[in-house]
């Protein structure tokens, strides 16, 4: 379980649920290349 605070698609809580640890997002941050907006989905 990793906890975090990013503004992510994977991101419930304060949880990260991001399960599948695949393919890097297109849009990374400095602390997590898996980071999704969850905003607005790019890609
Ligand atoms: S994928 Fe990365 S940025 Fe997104 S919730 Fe998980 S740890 Fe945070």
């Amino acid at each position: 379980m990793i906890n975090c605070s990013e503004k992510c698609l994977y991101e419930e809580d304060g949880i990260c649920t991001l399960k599948e640890v695949g393919k890097a997002s297109d849009t990374p941050t400095k602390d997590c290349p898996y980071f999704k907006n969850k905003e607005k989905e790019e890609g």
